[in-house]
């Protein structure tokens, strides 16, 4: 049996340690990938740590997944061998339940796959995933750019365009980490006039380097004040967790606003007054599944979108997930499987 490397986590809390593992075959309506790239996501702590109920372990971690496609089942459509792919949090869906029937694949009942968390991820030099899950990779883009999009890219380019943000309107984008530097770049390529919000001045020049035409310092000055001096926010994208940022935004919003909100927070309190009467809402956005991925990936080659990445080797997996967890990462952190 042919082997191959992989990083798993052998139990809940427990290390990531790498291993030799029979390399898989894919079953019916599966491929197998020969993984390139694979981002280091905050997410990834789900499995380091054990935080979703009925994880099986040991588990393989790893949802920004580029690779290429070195075998399929038999039968498979459209996609073949040599195709360079990716794999992002959603591990696939089934298509008949009645979320997938209402076109809410994102949604699916029966396949609530989760790559690196109900299934082995990225952190390895092969993968399996279902060909609902593939996202075709342009070849603009190198694997390592491409690895942090199909998380953090599909989640902030997919949360804004379908936020109602239209061009010209204005977007203020709360928090440049992972997913803000990116919200920044693709809110100012789809249009939108961007206000960027962070602590502290130090953030402003590179924020007007990723696109934004004006930076709030919300350690000094109140952000909602501000976005209404501008006439009030069409759309917040929350990318903080912090609860208490987001509070202190939400009366930023325009009339008919909406905070689009990609951070997790235990809870968020909102004066519903304020909601009412300026008819303004607050929504929660899930990533994607392989379509958004792919126009994401393609949005960011016609546009000029890039993630700003730090690449590890594979072989120091344990201390990229450790750069990522230190909030010191400038800005997504990618393993370097087989580049
Ligand atoms: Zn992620
Ligand atoms: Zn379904």
């Amino acid at each position: 049996m042919p082997k191959m490397r992989a990083v798993q986590v052998p139990r809940a809390g427990g290390p990531l340690e790498i291993v030799e593992r029979d390399i898989p075959d894919p079953g019916p309506g599966y491929v197998r990938i020969k993984v390139q790239a694979c981002g280091v996501c905050h997410s990834d702590t789900v499995t380091k740590d054990g935080l979703f109920p009925g994880i099986q372990y040991p588990r393989v971690p790893g949802h920004e997944v580029i690779g290429v496609i070195d075998a399929a089942s038999a039968g498979v459509p459209r996609w073949k061998t040599g195709q360079r792919v990716g794999v992002g949090w959603n591990g696939g869906y089934c298509g008949y339940c009645d979320n997938c029937r209402r076109g809410n694949f994102f949604a699916c009942q029966t396949s609530t796959e989760v790559t690196g968390i109900s299934r082995d991820g990225g952190y390895a030099e092969y993968m399996l995933a279902p060909i609902s899950a593939l996202a075709l990779v342009p070849d603009d883009l190198s694997s390592i750019e491409a690895a942090p999009l199909m998380c953090a890219g599909v989640t902030t380019f997919n949360c804004l365009r379908n936020s109602g943000a239209a061009p010209g309107e204005l977007v203020a984008v709360v928090g440049i980490g992972g997913l803000g530097h990116l919200g920044i770049q693709f809110a100012a390529k789809m249009g939108c006039k961007v206000a960027a919000i962070a602590r502290g001045k130090d953030e402003e020049p590179l924020a007007r380097q990723l696109g934004a035409h004006y930076y709030i310092d919300n350690k000094t000055q109140d952000p909602a004040a501000e976005l209404q001096k501008l006439g009030g926010a069409k759309v917040i994208l929350a990318t903080v967790t912090s609860a208490e940022a987001m509070k202190a935004v939400l009366p930023g919003l325009a009339v008919k606003g909406r905070l689009m909100v990609i951070g997790a927070v235990p809870s968020l309190e909102v004066n519903t007054i304020q909601l009412l009467l300026q008819n303004q809402s607050v929504t929660g956005w899930y990533s994607g599944t392989s379509i958004d991925s792919e126009d994401t990936l393609n949005f960011s080659v016609l546009s000029g979108v890039r993630p700003m990445n730090e690449s590890f080797p594979f072989e120091r997996a344990a201390e990229a997930y450790d750069h990522m967890l230190s909030g010191k990462a400038r800005f997504r952190v990618v393993l370097n499987i087989a580049n």
